[in-house]
């Protein structure tokens, strides 16, 4: 049964009637997708001591292509940053899934369903305009978010008396913030605040090694220029994906057609052969092309065509969902606390969403003794559907990444049965999958089940 179609977004604008904690002082460790939107639903709901801190010098023109799902979008409308961000992003209308090395449509899907199914169509967008937007709209908020740029958290004290303190650098500059009623680690899938978290209970992080990596690349329309066979994917509204032995490509237009935004996964030798870099690291273009080396002609012209060093390469590691993601005062968000694969493209998604019901849950509180519990029940709201998300990335990796022929040719037969929008083996365009995922709205449930979670 299709998702009841959504209701009218209540928008976060400005509060003008005073929260009853409007004034706890609030630390986010983290100025990526679930820093910036929790900041920004924070302030829009009406609190005004938020501190964001951020190793890197500012806001960036860093990642790649990010999926705008009907999800995603609806919550970016709540934000009120959709409309900063629509003249950038690209409509995904149709997805070809073809057989790597001969080229061939295995699967079609016709994704305009999904504006009637889910509300809104599918879009993409770089995630530097999703940043700039977030970020930009909690600058509207004069001053209810400040930003420290080029301040490393280096751990977080759980221990201490009353609240917990923060450990930061700032230049050559170390020392403790302990003015903290709350800290929010949206600090990535390298979290400080996770490890130091689970370092208060004498464990790790443990993750298990898919034996996979990603390469992330940008090709410009100057350099497809030439090609009207590669052109034509920037210029068209498809996404692509090409699956293959044990790797495969995606590969969809940005940044209003200007950029061709690829993914790819292939077996992991590069850090298999130098553990240190243990996350990202710079990837060699030639050993980029071995990879894919038997695939058709079209992918080789494309991979021939990417700028030389700017190949970016990650480690895609499965992490073990979490006991808890609370403790006491302190909260997780995002990929500190449930990094996916990128198969489903929903880390960033699932990152806004936290930030929105975080702030939702903590604009309902009226006295500060109760913040343990609204954190504890922002995380029932939460963990369950994100941590399903990790587990659904997985299984689709596993279906994209066959690396024995019969099972490949079983899979891309069951690819050419598909009935369009019905039961796919790439799980991102399977219908039960994308009713699941595109058909929440995050902020309706949060609002439908918090009394009764906080058992009022
Ligand atoms: C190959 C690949 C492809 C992907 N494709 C997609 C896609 O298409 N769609 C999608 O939705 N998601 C995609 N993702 C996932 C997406 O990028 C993440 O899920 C998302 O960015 C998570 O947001 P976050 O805020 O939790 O973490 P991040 O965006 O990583 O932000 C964490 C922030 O914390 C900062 N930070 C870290 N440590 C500290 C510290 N100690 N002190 C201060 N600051 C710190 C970092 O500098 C960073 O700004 C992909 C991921 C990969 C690897």
């Amino acid at each position: 049964m299709a998702p009841a179609p959504p209701s009218p977004p209540p928008t976060l604008e400005p509060s003008s009637s005073p929260l009853p904690l409007s004034t706890l002082r609030i630390a986010i460790i983290g100025a990526g997708m679930a820093g910036l939107a929790t900041a920004l639903a924070l302030a829009g709901a009406g609190f005004t001591e938020i501190d964001v801190y951020e190793s890197a010098p500012g806001i960036e023109f860093v990642g790649a292509g990010i999926q705008i799902a009907a999800n995603l979008s609806k919550q970016l409308e709540n934000l009120g940053v959709w409309e900063r961000m629509q003249a950038e992003v690209v409509e995904t209308r149709e997805v070809s899934i073809r057989g790597g090395y001969t080229d061939e449509e295995l699967s079609y899907v016709d994704l305009r369903h999904n504006t009637a199914r889910y509300g809104r169509p599918h879009r993409v967008a770089h995630r530097s305009a999703l940043a700039n937007a977030l970020y930009e709209g909690c600058l509207k908020f004069n001053g209810r978010v400040k930003f420290h740029f080029q301040t490393s958290v280096l751990g977080i004290d759980l221990n201490s008396a009353l609240t917990p303190r923060i450990l930061i650098r700032e230049g050559k500059d170390t020392r403790w913030i302990d003015q903290v009623d709350l800290v929010l680690g949206a600090d990535g899938v390298k979290s400080v605040v996770r490890a130091s978290m689970l370092a208060q209970h004498g464990e790790q992080d443990k993750t298990k090694d898919t034996g996979e990596a990603a390469y992330r690349i940008m090709i410009n329309r100057e350099k497809l220029s030439t090609d009207p066979d590669l052109l034509a994917l920037l210029d068209g509204n498809c996404t692509s994906r090409w699956v293959a032995a044990g790797c495969q490509i995606i590969a969809y237009p940005i940044s209003s057609h200007n950029i061709l935004n690829i993914v790819t996964t292939q077996p992991d030798t590069n850090f298999a052969s130098a553990p240190t870099a243990s996350w990202t690291t710079r990837g060699s273009k030639s050993a980029m092309q071995s990879v894919f080396a038997d695939f058709c002609p079209r992918i080789r012209r494309l991979l021939s065509l990417v700028p030389e060093g700017e190949v970016c390469e990650w480690k895609l590691r499965v992490h073990a969902p979490l006991k808890t993601w609370v403790d006491g005062c302190v909260a997780l968000l995002g990929d500190a606390c449930h990094p996916a694969l990128p198969h489903l493209g929903q880390g960033a998604a699932q990152a806004i969403e936290d930030g929105v019901v975080l702030a939702f849950v903590l604009s309902k509180l009226t006295r500060d003794t109760d913040v343990p519990l609204g954190l504890k029940v922002y995380e029932h709201l939460r963990k369950q559907r994100a941590e399903r998300l990790v587990e659904e990335a997985e299984s689709a990796g596993r279906n994209l990444m066959l690396a024995d022929s019969k099972a490949q040719a079983a899979r891309d037969e069951a690819l050419r049965r598909v009935k369009n929008g019905g039961e796919n083996p790439d799980k991102w365009v399977d219908r039960a999958v994308t009713d699941y995922i595109y058909g929440f709205d995050c902020l309706k449930d949060a609002e439908e089940r918090f009394a009764g979670l906080m058992g009022i």
